[in-house]
């Protein structure tokens, strides 16, 4: 949860939800029928095990005939018999509805396990036990990224040609005052009074609510649905409710169990100076949106003055978190690939967007979310048309996540496009949506895909004075009214003397609903308040300061700030959760062990092909060099493995990395090339394997059609010979 200063007027925390994203969203979903049932069948068996035991003590006490004592201990064995029954029945429940979390640790656990073992990535600073939120990508990892990085330029920047800009991490303070983040880009932190270590506020009451869900069995029905209430609510909570929750649950430092502090804000950017003086402030930047809205004239000039157009950038981004934890889905620096997308509010029409409409997939509007529904597979095109998506910009947006998401490997049923709830946007944004990914965490958001209306363009030109719009000329001239606000300067200045130039600022700042209004109170009662925000206050202003009119104008012309569309992708979090939804292990040909496989699409396989030696002997060594020049020679990524270990074992290790294709030389005039998913080989001449491995690696064949066109053998056969 990212909120804003205890002290803003819930109206603008609302409005700014640029700052509150960034959650691992909680599953809104209401309490399953049968986990209620149960839980009410668990509440009775054990007061009925309860009062069988007191009746069994009572019996004894008053030394009852032993028959009778005997049968009342048969019906207490037979009653505790029941109440574990439904215990059972009940944590099964817990764990199948998604709510446990025990397999899903498991798993997890494996893939993190083999992740580091095979360095894909390395907690930063290891040797010097590390630093929380900050990590490495190993080799592996570097050209999972460096795939992802590449296909992504070609997916998005290439295909709508985008501008692609790199501007810098470290920012001046003014940038980042004027979009908002000095101010509001916090979450709320407490404190263990006696130690002073600091927790995520949200988190620690989250993982009361979650624990007491999934190991606690005897809480009540209604004691579990009011966890789930918080877990959905918890969102919206205001640092006192946040606080209140907290006392009220008891919840303590969970190192210590000392008593935490009041929630408050602490602000998430990491501060710097920019110089030897030290006193030009600045900071490292927390996205790297604002690099593309502070260039916007220039861009737009680049592109001829023409809308829409997109910008891009792809970058480090930087967050203090305050408990960065879930490994690499919470860090303290990560890469962020923003696109904005600038668009004429008036047509937000996509010429594109018939390409996408007809695609279905996993959506989850805010009305099934307040429901209680889940998400269903509903098509863009339709979505679109019943307003559902706003505008057909945002859906085009959403349809090419969908398939870059999908094509890098994610698994479709596993992915949803979640729609922000009202009181989750910005007053200013027209329609937000997120896509998650479910891995063993839940559902994470990866990639935010907002309409963001003219805001960010809009703060820019006001803080830096200079005009960040664009203009549409008319083919002929149209005649329109036009709000003219004239401050009446040396009225002005004798009233406000150094403040005049802040007041006339506000004045012409005045939208035509404000002007008017002034207007209509300047003439019943000659005089009115008003509010300056540069000053924070306040002035009292008189008819003769200010002349509010409407005149009726030709203009050739029409200037409007542009609005932007900006889909938003943590790299890392996308990543991680493709190393989870390609994971899998399969047991060994000996059945005495369970081998680990990425099954990364050759796109983003680190290492598309493994090339190696059968046997040792120089004649094979001499074409794995071959194959290996002409690997090279198409940029196919590859390893040669010349280790005398079983061929068994050295096809083990590359599936282990993700390599898709093994090309194994076992006669100086042929090889077999082997897929990594169903272990099929084929057989092709020394010559062609490489072209094969190309063509196949780069998806311009697929592999039936290699299949097809070469002598083969399928994974039974060739499990014999691994
Ligand atoms: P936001 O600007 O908060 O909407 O974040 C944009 C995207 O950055 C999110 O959709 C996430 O994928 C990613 N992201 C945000 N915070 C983090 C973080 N601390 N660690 C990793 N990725 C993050």
């Amino acid at each position: 949860m990212r909120i804003l200063s205890a002290f803003i007027p819930r109206t603008l925390i609302l409005s700014l939800r640029r700052f509150q994203t960034n959650s691992i969203s909680t599953i809104r979903a209401s309490m399953d029928p049968t986990e209620q049932s149960l839980r009410q069948s668990l509440s009775e068996k054990s007061s009925s095990v309860e009062t069988q035991g007191n009746a069994v003590r009572a019996l004894k006490a008053s030394r009852a005939a032993k028959p009778e004592i005997d049968a009342a201990i048969d019906l207490l064995n037979k009653l505790k018999l029941e109440k574990s029954a439904v215990e059972k029945q009940l944590q099964s429940t817990i764990t199948s509805s998604g709510n446990g979390s025990l397999n899903r640790e498991a798993f997890r656990q494996a893939v993190v396990n083999t992740l580091e073992r095979r360095l894909f990535y390395i907690p930063s600073f290891k040797i010097y036990r590390g630093v929380a939120g900050l990590f490495d990508y190993g080799p592996p990892g570097c050209a999972v990224k460096s795939n992802v990085l590449s296909f992504w330029r070609q997916h998005f920047i290439l295909e709508e040609n985008m501008l692609e800009v790199d501007c810098p991490c470290v920012t001046p303070e003014v940038v980042l005052k004027a979009s908002g983040h000095v101010d509001k880009f916090t979450d709320l932190m407490v404190k263990d009074e006696k130690t002073g270590t600091c927790y995520r506020a949200d988190h620690l009451l989250k993982d009361y609510c979650t624990e007491k869900l999934e190991k606690d069995l005897t809480i009540s029905a209604e004691k579990a649905a009011e966890y789930k209430d918080v877990l959905a609510v918890m969102e919206d909570y205001s640092p006192e409710e946040l606080g209140a929750k907290i006392k009220e649950y008891g919840i303590t430092a969970p190192d210590t169990k000392n008593p935490l502090s009041d929630p408050y804000p602490f602000n998430l950017m990491f501060q710097t100076s920019i110089g030897p003086s030290g006193l030009i402030p600045g900071y490292m930047r927390p996205e790297t949106a604002q690099g593309i809205f502070v260039n916007f004239k220039d861009l737009y000039y680049y592109n001829g003055r023409k809308l829409p157009f997109a910008a891009a950038q792809i970058g480090q981004a930087f967050r203090n978190e305050i408990s960065p934890r879930q490994g690499l889905l919470r860090v303290r620096e990560f890469t962020l690939a923003e696109i904005e997308h600038f668009v004429d509010p008036e047509n937000k029409s996509h010429p594109k967007f018939s390409d996408v409409s007809k695609l279905e997939f996993l959506m989850f509007p805010r009305e099934e979310q307040m429901s209680g529904q889940s998400a269903k597979k509903l098509c863009l095109g339709e979505a679109v048309a019943k307003g559902t998506v706003n505008n057909e910009t945002l859906g085009y947006f959403i349809g090419r996540v969908y398939l870059f998401l999908t094509r890098l490997g994610i698994d479709k049923e596993r992915l949803r496009f979640r729609q922000h709830l009202a009181n989750e946007m910005a007053h200013y944004a027209a329609d937000c949506w997120d896509a998650e990914i479910e891995s063993s965490y839940g559902w994470i958001e990866c990639v935010g895909i907002a309409d963001r209306s003219a805001y960010d363009l809009r703060a820019h030109s006001e803080k830096s004075g200079v005009a960040l719009v664009a203009e549409e000329k008319y083919a002929e001239p149209k005649e329109v009214e036009k709000l003219v606000i004239n401050p009446v300067k040396k009225e002005l200045g004798l009233a406000f003397k150094g403040a005049q130039k802040n007041v006339v600022e506000s004045l012409e700042a005045m939208n035509e609903k404000e002007a008017m209004e002034m207007k209509a109170t300047l003439e019943s009662k000659g005089e009115v308040e008003f509010y300056v925000c540069t000053l924070g206050k306040n002035v009292s202003i008189k008819k003769n300061m200010v002349s509010i009119s409407k005149e009726k104008k030709k203009e050739h012309q029409r200037v409007f700030t542009p609005s932007v569309i900006e889909p938003s992708f943590g790299i890392g979090r996308i990543i991680y959760c493709l190393y989870e939804h390609c994971f899998s292990t399969r047991p060994s040909k000996a059945g005495d062990e369970q081998l680990n496989v990425f099954r990364f699409p050759p796109l983003v396989a680190p290492i598309k092909c493994t090339v190696f030696p059968l046997v040792q002997n120089q004649q094979f060594e001499e074409a794995t060099k071959v194959i290996s020049k002409e690997l090279t020679s198409v940029g196919i990524s590859h390893k040669i493995d010349i280790t005398g270990t079983s061929i068994g074992k050295r096809y083990a290790r590359t599936d282990e990395l993700g390599v898709p294709f093994a090309i194994t030389v076992d006669s100086d005039t042929s090889v077999t090339i082997r897929e990594r998913d169903s272990k099929d080989q084929v057989r092709v001449s020394l010559k062609e394997a490489a072209s094969v491995v190309s063509s196949v690696a780069e998806g311009k064949m697929t592999w039936q059609d290699v299949w097809a066109s070469f002598p083969h053998h399928s994974s039974a056969a060739a499990d014999d010979q691994e």
